[in-house]
């Protein structure tokens, strides 16, 4: 077993995990829709059930918005991810195709069984198949041989909630890959996992037992919670941060540190560009040189009644305030 970062471990890693590991994966969240009701079901109130469509944090409206966030973090691949992806099918269908037409590589989670003639209709790369609370895993059987057949790289992705012999079985019969999750808890599972007594510990469940059990298949990847928060979105947001203009101060995080100006931003604006102040214009504010609110200049807009202030955010399409303070 190799060991990477945050207590994850592989014998085997499918590409889809390796650009997820670079923060080069952008997750297609393309519906909330699922006719499952997993206990564990990781999917936040706001989403699950509802047919909400997201890349990333943004929402996907048109195509555009997808390109855009595929753009604003130099996106090497996708996760199509739900919900149920293949309860919303076209959509599937039409975004893996614009994804590979770009050069990506695209990896699909479901828990249907599906087969070879709707297997040939989407162009995936990779697929991931989790049988719902791990039961029926035989169902999976023939899409995983048929999937490997049509030169699909697949096999299942699982939480780590008990151990199931037959998973092992199959995985290692048909060459197929298994990665093991581990079980994270959030607001939208935690009741039910302390219901079945799991003990959480920060926000994730250590269950080491049923992960070394796990270790039985031979193309085996234990991805952490920690590694999903410190490795994959974090170099996500360096990745993003970095495609920002030159002016922003980029932190170990991957979030911006930059002056934030409010007010009468048709004043500010020509207050910075007299000074010939690179800074960017949205609905709410001016972003510009953290040097802005360390300098003089910071005293000039002030005395046109803008507020000034040192802030941190995420580079992100919602722009999510970290810090402010008024300077
Ligand atoms: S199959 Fe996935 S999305 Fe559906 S309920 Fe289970 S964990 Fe949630």
């Amino acid at each position: 077993m190799r060991r990477i970062e945050a207590g994850s471990y592989y014998s085997y890693l499918p590409k889809g995990c390796k650009l997820c590991r670079r923060g080069a994966k952008l997750t297609l969240f393309v519906t909330g829709i699922c006719k499952n009701s997993c206990f564990y079901c990781p999917v936040s109130r706001q989403k699950i059930g509802k047919d909400v469509f997201f890349a990333n944090e943004r929402e996907v409206k048109s195509i555009n918005d997808f390109l855009a966030e595929i753009e604003s973090m130099s996106a090497e691949g996708v996760a199509i991810t739900g919900g149920e992806p293949f309860l919303k099918l076209e959509r599937v269908k039409e975004f893996a195709r614009i994804s590979k037409e770009l050069g990506l590589h695209v990896h699909v989670y479901t828990s249907i069984p599906v087969k070879g003639e709707l297997l040939e209709k989407v162009d995936v790369d990779e697929i991931r198949f989790h049988p719902p609370e791990l039961k029926n895993v035989e169902r999976y059987f023939d899409s995983i041989k048929e999937a490997k057949e049509l030169g699909i790289d697949a096999g299942f992705e699982i939480p780590a909630i008990s151990f199931e012999a037959k998973i092992v079985e199959i995985a290692n019969e048909l060459d197929a890959f298994l990665n093991v999750n581990q079980l994270e808890a959030s607001e939208s599972n935690w009741f039910a996992l302390e219901e079945r007594g799991f003990k959480i510990e920060d926000y994730y469940v250590e269950n080491f037992e049923v992960v070394k059990l796990y270790e039985k298949a031979k193309k085996f990847h234990y991805c952490t919670a920690r590694f999903k928060d410190s490795v994959q979105f974090r170099r996500r947001l360096i990745r993003m941060a970095m495609n920002h203009p030159e002016f922003y101060l980029v932190t170990r995080d991957g979030t911006l540190l930059f002056t934030r100006i409010e007010g009468n931003l048709d004043v500010a604006e020509k207050i910075l560009k007299k000074a010939k102040i690179e800074y960017m214009r949205f609905e709410d504010c001016i972003e510009t040189s953290l040097e802005v609110a360390n300098c003089n200049l910071k005293d000039v807009l002030k005395s046109q009644n803008l507020k000034v202030a040192i802030a941190e955010r995420y580079p992100t399409v919602n722009r999510t305030l970290i810090e402010l303070t008024w300077v």
